[in-house]
């Protein structure tokens, strides 16, 4: 299931040459729209749902939609990458949120 897009939010990565979602993407799904300039996913079936576009997106405008056998539809998780702790956002589909806060990196 491909990430969803809060087109409000996504800036389309503008002034760089390659978005931070296009350069994430293990399967170089991701593109930015030339007629809106936001992003989107070109390939939908073929997204595996890695999360690392969700991850690499500065402007937190991409949101993973939890397939329907975990959560339905309506069920989301989200990362915040911070330096060296990620926070993710679970919520259910009641809207019930959950924050998992876990430091990703050792630093010595
Ligand atoms: S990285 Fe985020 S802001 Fe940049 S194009 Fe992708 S979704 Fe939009
Ligand atoms: S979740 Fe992974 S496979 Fe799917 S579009 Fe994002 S980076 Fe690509």
């Amino acid at each position: 299931m491909p990430p969803k897009v809060d087109t409000h939010k996504c800036t389309g990565c503008a002034g760089r040459e390659e978005s931070f979602c296009e350069r994430a993407c293990p399967g170089d799904l991701m593109a930015v729209s030339s007629e809106n300039g936001k992003a989107y996913c070109r390939a939908a079936s073929e997204c595996w749902d890695c999360m690392s576009c969700v991850k690499a997106c500065p402007a937190g405008a991409l949101e993973t939609k939890i397939p329907y056998q975990l959560g339905y539809f309506k069920a989301t998780l989200r990362p915040i990458m911070g330096k060296n702790v990620i926070t993710w956002k679970c919520r259910d589909i009641y809207g019930n949120e959950a924050v998992y806060r876990y430091v990703n990196r050792i630093v010595r």
